[in-house]
């Protein structure tokens, strides 16, 4: 996956509100385990597709990016703990 569709794809995440700054500090973004925030996000990444912002990648790689991303997410801050 090259670095301008991960980077889009990290707005997509921070946009849906799949992840969310940190409360204490906001200097990190953590996973907020947001079922619909999560669903918003690969229904961004589709739509993003669609729109062709992708093309150098299959819908199906564009979304088991976006759960990459995801997944890969801290669950707490690193920072904050
Ligand atoms: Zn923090």
């Amino acid at each position: 996956m090259n670095a301008h569709v991960q980077e889009a794809l990290n707005e997509i995440a921070k946009e849906s509100g799949a992840v969310v700054p940190c409360e204490t500090c906001g200097n990190n973004y953590i996973r907020a385990h947001d079922g619909d925030a999560e669903s918003k996000a690969y229904a961004m990444a589709t739509n993003a597709w669609k729109d062709g912002n992708f093309r150098s990648a299959s819908r199906e790689e564009i979304l088991a990016a976006m759960k990459d991303v995801i997944i890969d997410a801290n669950n707490e801050c690193p920072s904050c703990g």
